[in-house]
């Protein structure tokens, strides 16, 4: 699909007299729109939730638009627990899938009645000992082995450190049922970033028979099934975006199919999607302040991985475009680079783009989610503001970029540093 950008070339030179770049960018129309779909794509299902993954875009200002479009939020940490607490999230509004969770975040969770997503066995011993056991919980299931559709192997989950084996669960939900857990919720997050119409409904196939089973095995009463996350986006421009009408029909009839002659036909569907939220609507919006000729083609932005880690930690493709360039050649290849004192800070690799001068605009693409929550201050840098175009067109500064301040905040250690001057 063509890639194109949220701003034009004559918005950034606009933005820039008051927010010079980066800065990250995100489109609130956009982002409504598909929230809206899902949710109709869901609509079948009586008591449909999505839980967006904070742990993908932690703004409030991002949650606030989410949560008017009737969405919960999926918490993994107790910031993540306090920031949804402060927009007014509780109960069956929050689900917290954490997993190596230390006693003080499962206390949080329970204050807040958040669902309850247990990532192990040895965890129902050690939320018993600290808090109890809560009516309603969830538990997180993990096949083994790899997980393939057709032909393709999709992911790894004998590799992957989370969830209960199918004996623990079945042996988890009786030992829970003998603590007082009156109602159960089954969740796996077998593969990531998945491209195609396929993976929710085979997700949903094996977690519905799996219900079957322990509803049979157990007598536990489970109320919903948590596909969690895992919808992908296409990051490169040939390939097309997952059609969420025709994901959500293909839940519907695997549910139709397993769940209903089951006697399960009232369990909800919940939803824990972060990339396939908020990915496409964000995008790090950089300038070229550097043009380096040595082996190779060097561009330098004035921005890094602390602002976008995924190149540099998975070799991530993002598509670049310059902007007032769209329509040019794309017949000069270089590596576009960040600033850090390390090697693997590059954007893009052998990137075939127009010819770029310094001062030339660079718009990073699909960096709505995983992007700014993911960054670092490695190297000391700072990372960039987050701003939001509003549905009426305003620019509106949504998370300010960070100070040397901000930086030196944890230190007890002279005030010379709190109160030093700098230009930005
Ligand atoms: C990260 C995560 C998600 C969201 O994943 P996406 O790939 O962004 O959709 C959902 N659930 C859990 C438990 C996660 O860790």
């Amino acid at each position: 699909m063509k890639k194109t950008t949220i701003l034009n070339l004559a918005q950034v030179r606009e933005i820039e007299q008051t927010y010079p770049t980066p800065f990250h960018i995100y489109d609130e129309k956009a982002i409504r729109q598909n929230a809206r779909a899902l949710k109709d794509a869901f609509s079948w299902n009586k008591g449909y939730h999505e839980y967006f993954a904070v742990k993908a875009t932690p703004n409030p200002f991002i949650l606030k638009i989410l949560q008017e479009e009737g969405c919960g939020v999926d918490c993994s940490s107790l910031t993540e627990l306090m920031l949804s607490e402060a927009l007014g999230f509780r109960g069956s509004d929050i689900m917290f899938s954490s997993n190596v969770t230390p006693m003080k975040e499962y206390k949080k969770a329970k204050a807040l009645h958040a669902y309850i997503n247990l990532d192990d066995y040895t965890h129902i011993d050690f939320l018993e000992k600290g808090i109890g056991v809560p009516e309603t919980i969830c538990c997180r299931y993990n096949p083994g082995g790899v997980f393939e559709l057709g032909t393709d192997i999709m992911d790894n989950p004998g590799e992957a450190k989370y969830g209960f084996t199918k004996e623990q669960l079945i042996d988890g939900y009786q030992k829970l049922m003998k603590l007082g857990v009156k109602n159960f919720g089954l969740h796996s997050f077998i593969a990531s970033n998945t491209v195609g119409n396929e993976y929710y409904p085979t997700l949903a196939g094996i977690l519905f028979r799996l219900a079957v089973e322990l509803k049979e095995k157990t007598g536990a009463n489970i109320t919903f099934i948590n596909l969690s996350g895992g919808v992908g986006i296409p990051y490169t421009p040939d390939k097309e975006p997952n059609d969420i009408k025709v994901i959500g029909e293909g839940v519907r009839e695997q549910f139709e199919k397993i769940l209903v002659p089951a006697g399960l036909g009232d369990v909800a569907i919940f939803t824990e999607l972060g990339r396939f939220m908020l990915a496409p609507y964000g995008q790090l919006v950089t300038k070229c302040i550097h043009q380096k000729h040595i082996y190779k083609e060097y561009i330098g932005l004035n921005t890094c991985a602390c602002d976008l880690m995924r190149p540099a930690m998975y070799g991530a493709y993002h598509h670049i475009t310059v902007l007032g360039k769209e329509n040019e050649p794309c017949d000069h290849k270089y590596d576009v680079t960040g600033s850090l004192c390390e090697n693997n800070d590059k954007f893009a690799v052998d990137r075939m783009l127009p010819a770029i001068e310094v001062g030339d605009y660079l718009v990073l693409h699909d960096t709505g989610a995983h992007g700014y929550s993911m960054g670092y201050n490695y190297n000391g840098k700072l990372k960039s503001p987050e701003l939001l175009l509003k549905e009426d067109g305003s620019i509106q500064l949504i998370r300010r970029g960070e100070t040397p301040r901000d930086y030196f905040s944890t230190f007890d250690f002279c005030d010379i540093l709190k109160d030093m001057k700098y230009e930005d």
